[in-house]
C-alpha cells in the first residue's frame, strides 16, 4: 500500500525557487510512484547562492518496497550513511549544508506516520558538518544513499532509499557501524567551542547561559515558532543585559544555530570558569492548559511525573542529534565529591528560589514553579546549575509571550538581575572585609 508524505504547501523563498528551478522531480526520474511533497522554505535562513551546499526541498515517499527521502540541492556532496539502534535511526552525514527547509516537514505526526520513516531532522551537527537523522518505525536497511547531479545539470539531489529489514539484521548493521566508527574514525578532535580558552572576564564572575537544542536538534515546536530559536534569542538578550551593566561576564554554550552535545555544554561552562550555569528552554506538553515559567534543579528522584517526563525528553537531545549517548563520567563516588555535590546543590536551590522571586516581576509562573529531576545538563559537580523553562509553547498564552520582543525585554532583565544578585551574595560572603565591591550598586535583592 503506497503512502505519500503529507504535502506542506508554501511559498518558496526567492533563493530557494531559483535553486529549485533546475531540479528534475525525483519521482519522475526514478519511476517511483508518489506525489511530491513540496517543502516550505525558510526565507529567514536563506543564504547567498554561493555560500556552499544548500538543500531547498525535501520529498518523502513510502511504498510497499520501502521508503525514499530526497533532498533537492544546489550541489553534490559526499555522504556517509549508517544505522544506529536503540532507538532505531538512520543517520546521513554530509558537509555543512544550509537547509532552507521548514523543519516541520520532518516532524512526527499523530497518529504516527505509516511506513518505515516515523520522522526526520536535518541541520548543523559539528563544525563543518551537517547531519540528517531519520527515526524509523521498524527495522530497515539502507538500500542506497547517494548524492548526484540531476539530468538537467546544475542542480543535484541527495537520495536515501530504505528497504524493510528484520530486527536481527538491523542490530548487526548497527553493531558493524559502531565498530567501524570506533576503529576507523580518527580520534575526534575536541570541539573548538569546548576547547576555547576561558574568555577574559576581567576578574568578573562568569555565568554560562545555555540556550537548549540547536542545529539538527530543533527542540519543541509551536505554531510558527521553534524552541531552539526562541531560547537562543532569550539567552542573547540576557547576555546583552549583563554585558551592559558589566558586573558579570556571560558565556553562551552555543554560538548560533549549531548542535552542541549536552556533555560539551557542561564542559564549556567549566572550562570558561563559570560560577553559575543557566539552561534555557521552552517546551511543549500535551496538556495545553499547563502554563507559566518553571525553574528546575537536579535531583536523583523527580519531584513529579511532569518533571520526570521533561527531563527524559531533554536528556534525549543527543539522540535527536544522532549522537550515541555515553555514560556520564562525572558520577565518581567519593566523600570529597559528595561534599562538593551537596554544596553545589544547595547553591543551585538558593539560586532557583531567587530566580523565581525575580521572575514574579515579569509575569507568569507555573503553579508549581520549583521542581527537580535528573537533567543531564545540570550534572556538573561543582557548578550551581538550573534549568529555566520560560513557558510552554503548547500554551497559547505562553507562546504569545515567548515570541513577543516586549516580553523578552522584561523577562531577560529579570533573569540578568537574578544572576547579578547571585554573584553579589557570593562575593559578599567570600570577600575579605573592606574589599572593593563591584556589586555595591547592583539591583535590590528580590522579594522573598
Ligand atoms: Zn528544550
Amino acid at each position: 500500500m503506497a503512502r505519500h508524505a503529507k504535502t506542506r504547501g508554501g511559498r518558496l523563498a526567492a533563493t530557494a525557487a531559483l535553486l529549485l528551478a533546475a531540479a528534475t522531480p525525483p519521482a519522475a526520474a526514478n519511476g517511483m510512484v508518489g506525489a511530491r511533497a513540496a517543502a516550505r522554505a525558510l526565507p529567514a535562513q536563506a543564504r547567498p547562492y554561493d555560500a556552499g551546499p544548500a538543500a531547498t526541498a525535501v520529498h518523502h515517499h513510502e511504498s510497499a518496497g520501502g521508503a525514499r527521502l530526497v533532498f533537492d540541492m544546489n550541489d553534490t556532496v559526499d555522504v556517509r550513511a549508517f544505522v544506529l539502534s536503540n532507538p532505531d535511526r538512520v543517520v546521513v552525514d554530509l558537509k555543512e549544508t544550509a537547509f532552507l527547509i521548514d523543519p516541520a516537514n520532518g516532524r512526527a505526526s499523530r497518529p504516527a506516520r505509516a511506513g518505515l520513516i516515523a520522522s526526520y531532522r536535518f541541520g548543523h551537527f559539528a563544525p563543518g558538518r551537517s547531519r540528517i537523522v531519520v527515526d524509523l518505525n521498524g527495522p530497515a536497511r539502507i538500500a542506497r544513499a547517494a548524492s548526484e547531479r540531476t539530468e538537467s545539470g546544475g542542480a543535484a539531489r541527495l537520495t536515501l532509499e530504505l528497504a524493510p529489514s528484520d530486527g536481527e539484521s538491523f542490530r548487526a548493521a548497527a553493531r558493524a557501524a559502531r565498530a567501524a566508527e570506533l576503529l576507523q574514525a580518527p580520534p575526534q578532535p575536541p570541539r573548538k567551542q569546548a576547547e576555547a580558552p576561558a574568555p577574559a572576564s576581567g576578574g568578573r564572575p562568569v555565568v554560562a547561559l545555555d540556550p537548549g537544542h540547536g542545529g539538527v536538534d530543533t527542540g519543541a515546536a509551536g505554531k510558527d515558532a521553534i524552541e531552539k530559536n526562541i531560547v537562543f534569542e532569550f539567552a542573547r538578550a540576557v547576555a546583552a543585559k549583563l554585558e551592559a551593566s558589566g558586573r558579570v561576564k556571560p558565556v553562551l554554550t552555543r554560538a548560533g544555530d549549531v548542535f552542541v552535545p549536552l556533555a560539551d555544554r557542561v564542559k564549556l561552562a567549566q572550562s570558561a570558569g563559570a560560577g553559575l550555569f543557566v539552561s534555557i528552554h521552552a517546551d511543549t506538553l500535551s496538556e495545553t492548559w499547563v502554563r507559566g515559567a518553571t525553574v528546575y534543579t537536579l535531583s536523583d528522584r523527580a519531584s513529579d511525573a511532569e518533571a520526570a517526563r521533561l527531563a527524559a525528553s531533554e536528556n534525549a537531545a543527543d539522540r535527536a542529534g544522532g549522537v550515541t549517548e555515553t555514560e556520564d563520567t562525572t558520577d565518581v563516588q567519593d566523600i570529597l565529591s559528595d561534599l562538593t555535590r551537596r554544596e553545589t546543590r544547595a547553591m543551585s536551590h538558593a539560586y532557583a528560589r531567587s530566580l523565581v522571586a525575580y521572575w514574579k516581576h515579569t509575569g507568569d509562573l507555573n503553579k508549581n514553579p520549583l521542581r527537580s529531576a535528573g537533567f543531564r545538563v545540570l550534572k556538573a559537580m561543582d557548578t550551581p546549575s538550573v534549568l529555566l523553562e520560560l513557558g510552554y509553547m503548547s500554551s497559547q498564552g505562553d507562546l504569545a509571550r515567548l515570541v513577543s520582543a516586549d516580553w523578552r525585554e522584561r523577562a531577560s532583565t529579570s533573569v540578568a538581575q537574578s544572576i547579578e544578585r547571585f554573584f553579589a551574595e557570593r562575593t559578599a560572603a567570600e570577600a575579605p572585609a573592606g574589599a572593593p565591591d563591584r556589586f555595591a550598586n547592583a539591583g535590590a535583592p528580590a522579594p522573598r
